[in-house]
């Protein structure tokens, strides 16, 4: 099992996935995982992470594995 993934061409690990979605570096990150979801932009595949952007915070990201879409759960 691997942890990388490949986003957009680019071989992206838990951290710099999150920091794709993010737009900046986070503390933490959890394992990628696949979404059971597709692209609302392109069909794409959409990937997962969970991240801490903060020491107090806790996200859940979702990145297109095609396209520029991500979103995240924050309010
Ligand atoms: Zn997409």
């Amino acid at each position: 099992m691997t942890e990388n993934r490949v986003v957009q061409g680019r071989m992206v690990t838990p951290e710099s996935l999150a920091e794709m979605i993010e737009g900046e570096s986070v503390m933490d990150a959890e394992s990628i995982a696949d979404a059971d979801r597709e692209c609302p932009d392109c069909g794409g595949d959409v990937l997962e992470v969970g991240y801490m952007p903060s020491v107090t915070a806790f996200v859940t990201g979702w990145k297109c594995t095609e396209c520029d879409w991500s979103e995240t759960d924050r309010e």
